[in-house]
């Protein structure tokens, strides 16, 4: 009877350790990937139609739209499973092929997804296909720069010539698969990715114009 209600004991303290150990760890795992996943908000923008839906564009007009459009997004982690990574990316392609929009990238916090997602038509390639970039970051710069008539789907009526768009840049960025690739863009492909990754950081190409 005594070595029974010992071995209970035992039993029980054991369990309380292997317990304690797997919510440790899960905890940590958690903490870990809640800075990366899609919150409750994101998830219910992005499910709140199908891939060939485009989603609303967040716009400079609206002063809470603006103030998303201002905050710094955060990375993603490259999973050709995740549902909600998917529909981010498949949605923000249709929003930026829509005949409403008809641009030539697209950043995730144009559709108010704050992760850094951006499309970009790549005029520098064969077809100029829309090619879509996972945590892109430019490492380097060329000192030349370009004149580029600029323009953005989050602010309307608006174009102007930025003068500070470096001719080249030494890019690098995940693939949906989770490769990770660097390359060198140039001319206006370039301006493109300046301007998208801008987006990234909550600057706008109106920041760049001299008056
Ligand atoms: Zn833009």
């Amino acid at each position: 009877m005594r070595l029974a209600h010992l071995s209970v004991i035992l039993f029980c303290a054991l369990i309380t350790i292997s317990c304690s150990r797997k919510t440790t760890t899960t905890l940590d795992q958690s903490s870990a990937s809640e800075r990366t996943k899609f919150d409750a908000q994101q998830k219910s923008l992005l499910l709140s139609g199908s891939a060939s839906d485009p989603m609303r564009l967040f716009l400079t007009t609206n002063e809470s739209d603006s103030l998303l459009l201002r905050q710094r997004a955060a990375e993603v982690i490259p999973n050709p499973s995740d549902p909600l990574l998917n529909a981010c990316i498949d949605r923000l392609l249709t929003t930026v092929q829509d005949s409403m929009s008809l641009g030539v990238g697209i950043a995730a916090p144009q559709v108010g997804i704050l992760k850094r997602i951006i499309w970009v038509q790549r005029f520098d390639k064969e077809g100029f296909p829309f090619e879509v970039y996972l945590n892109p970051v430019i490492k380097q710069y060329t000192k030349k720069k370009q004149n580029c008539m600029e323009g953005c789907l989050s602010i309307p009526d608006k174009q102007a010539e930025t003068k500070v768009r470096a001719y080249a840049i030494l890019l690098e960025y995940d693939t949906r698969e989770g490769e990770h690739i660097t390359e060198m863009v140039e001319d206006f492909t370039a301006v493109i990715f300046q301007h998208e990754i801008d987006h990234l950081d909550g600057k706008l190409f109106i920041d760049l114009l001299e008056e």
